[in-house]
């Protein structure tokens, strides 16, 4: 097939808003596509392979540039000008060469397998000299491209297609091209766990539409992710459950599929894309933690400060990406831990049709937990007290919030559905604490990895003024330099005790602890209710105390106050309101 073609249905398709006509184009073109089928939907996509095979076809929009100088002969900046006006190569490369195609005895017709093989051989090109390559391939396309062509060349080499054709479109044009309207369900179906629309029209069109729905999940493929609906209030979601669910911490990172097939292991973002290269540390941990020879699992990465046992927040977790060249330092200064809370294969079963608190089963079986591997922190509950101790604990645990999951037996594991089989309840709002506060030192945690030797985290407390006591608020380890580490053993000697101070008031049991007398300024993320810290306990509500999520220290050490003079208990309360308050004042 002629690329022409394509790119005069990319032009009807550009020039209509109505989804009925675009799938009347697109599956007209895809009966007619025959051999050329995975190509002609490749390009369409303005991709050369699926998402999750990670083949990028990325030219820099440079050296669309420089070809297209070379070609009509303006120097590339007046191009650079013209595109910060326009906003799109592909038009102007079309009017410039609109004039210019090369009509001789060499010149040839671009075919969509043409086209496709170029891009292919572009995307491929690496190392020395590999931009040059690039330049030529490009411009024997575009020498030999009507002005249409043109247009869709470029847009196609620079990445600028992504947004062209919806996926859902084109699981509709398969359909229609080769069975009904009503063949759509049975297409998205199969496209929820072989997400390579190009192969499933090729199979459509070679072995009928009905051949799709014999399709099967494949280790090394990624099925499209389950998602979960919301509802405002965990008494809303206990009865929508019919009184009794299962509920998780909701990790706040990156939803990670792993592939185990041997000793090969692949990790998919929920968007598909290949992510391997990003977590060297989860895939070696992977190996020896999953106890099956194949699997497929849902999870969630987030980072970790394996010293202090604690979460971070989420966006750390995107320092490890595009940097190849420092990953095996930001693996160390940002650890990655995998929660996993799903299993969708294990060893070569398909689980996705087994019931949640099955799959549940076979996933804490088959895993060994590990540093960096562990299950997501689940319970079955059916009260609201119950939940709502949970839903806390999971906050002054760094997560955002919890998700519930069904537990009847129709609850399987549906690819690409947002059903209320899983609802998520999460904090609506993210709040700054506005004031650092001052908190004193009462015990310490040993440190792990680099840290060992020293402490990992202190045990940090607010002052009870009627009460002469110190009451803990959070566990302190994000914020210190190397150096003040290294520096709090010397620091904290003076004030160590063989066992817990008789005014510290604590459920938690450190490994050393101190006389309150140092202080530190720390600033958080918010104040939140806790199960653990025994701040505030009981004040705001019966059985709970107040806890500072996402403590930092500041750099700034208190040394001007004495151990009384801390931010005391009344402080933490009206900051707790007065957040309360705006978080209502918002939301109003
Ligand atoms: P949201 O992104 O707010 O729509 O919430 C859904 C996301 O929560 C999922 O895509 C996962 O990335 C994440 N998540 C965290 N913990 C869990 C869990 N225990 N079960 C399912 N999803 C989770």
């Amino acid at each position: 097939m002629r690329f022409l073609e394509l790119a005069e249905i990319l032009d009807k398709i550009e020039s209509t808003t109505k989804r009925l006509e675009m799938v009347e184009l697109i599956s007209s073109l895809l009966r007619r596509a025959e051999d050329d089928i995975r190509e002609t939907v490749f390009l369409l996509q303005g991709k050369v392979a699926p998402d999750y095979e990670g083949i990028e076809l990325g030219i820099a929009e440079k050296i669309a540039i420089r070809a297209l100088a070379s070609l009509s002969g303006l120097k590339e900046a007046t191009i650079e000008t013209e595109l910060v006006k326009k906003g799109d190569l592909g038009k102007i490369g079309e009017e410039l060469l609109r004039n210019k195609k090369q009509v001789s005895l060499l010149s040839e017709e671009l075919t969509v397998k043409k086209v496709y093989g170029s891009l292919l051989k572009i995307s491929k090109a690496s190392g020395g000299g590999s931009q040059t390559r690039k330049l030529q391939i490009l411009l024997d396309l575009l020498q030999n491209a009507d002005p249409v062509e043109v247009r869709y060349l470029l847009r196609i080499v620079t990445g600028k297609m992504r947004i062209g054709v919806a996926d859902m479109t084109i699981v509709d044009s398969i359909a229609v091209a080769f069975g009904t309207k009503d063949k759509s369900d049975l297409v998205e179906g199969a496209y929820n766990i072989m997400p390579n629309l190009p192969e499933l029209a090729y199979r459509a069109m070679s072995g009928g539409i009905d051949s799709l729905a014999s399709l099967k999940v494949t280790p090394g493929i990624p099925i499209r992710s389950m998602l979960a609906e919301r509802l405002p209030s965990l008494s809303e979601i206990l009865e929508k459950m019919d009184g009794r669910f299962a509920i998780e911490y909701k990790y706040d990172g990156l939803r990670t599929q792993v592939h185990k097939i041997g000793d090969k292991v692949e990790l998919f973002s929920r968007r598909l894309e290949n992510v391997t290269s990003q977590f060297p540390d989860i895939v070696e941990e992977i190996g020896k933690s999953v106890k099956a020879q194949i699997a497929i699992l849902d999870g969630e990465a987030v980072p970790f400060n394996l010293d202090t046992n604690e979460m971070l927040p989420f966006q750390e977790i995107s320092r490890r990406r595009g940097r190849k060249y420092d990953l095996k330092e930001t693996i160390q200064k940002i650890p990655v831990v995998l929660f996993l809370f799903d299993a969708m294969m294990i060893n070569g079963t398909n689980l996705m049709d087994v019931p949640y608190a099955q799959r549940r089963l076979k996933l804490t079986n088959t895993i060994e937990e590990s540093q960096n591997i562990k299950i997501a922190k689940s319970r079955v509950v059916s009260d609201i007290e119950s939940a709502d101790r949970f839903f806390n604990e999971a906050l002054e645990a760094g997560c955002e919030g919890i998700m519930a999951k069904s537990i009847e037996d129709k609850s399987v594991y549906k690819p690409g559905a947002r059903e209320f089989l899983w609802i998520k309840y999460k904090r609506e709002y993210q709040l700054e604490m506005e004031d650092t506060v001052d908190l004193v030192v009462v015990g310490a945690f040993g440190g792990q990895g680099k840290r060992s030797g020293g402490y990992g985290a202190l045990l940090m407390a607010v002052y009870s003024r009627e009460e002469d006591k110190f009451r803990t608020v959070c566990k302190l380890g994000s914020g210190f330099s190397d150096e003040q580490l290294d520096n709090l053993p010397r620091m904290l000697k003076p004030y160590s005790l063989k066992s817990r101070d008789h005014r510290v008031e604590s459920t938690i049991d450190a490994d050393f602890w101190f006389t309150p007398s140092l202080v530190l300024e720390v600033k958080g993320a918010e104040i939140t209710l806790s199960p653990t810290h025994t701040c505030c306990r009981d004040v705001v509500k019966k059985g709970a105390g107040l806890a500072i999520r996402f403590p930092r220290f500041t750099g700034k050490w208190r040394t001007d106050k004495k151990a009384d003079e801390a931010t005391n208990e009344q402080e933490i309360i009206e900051m707790y309101h007065s957040q309360r308050k705006k978080v209502l004042a918002d939301n109003a």
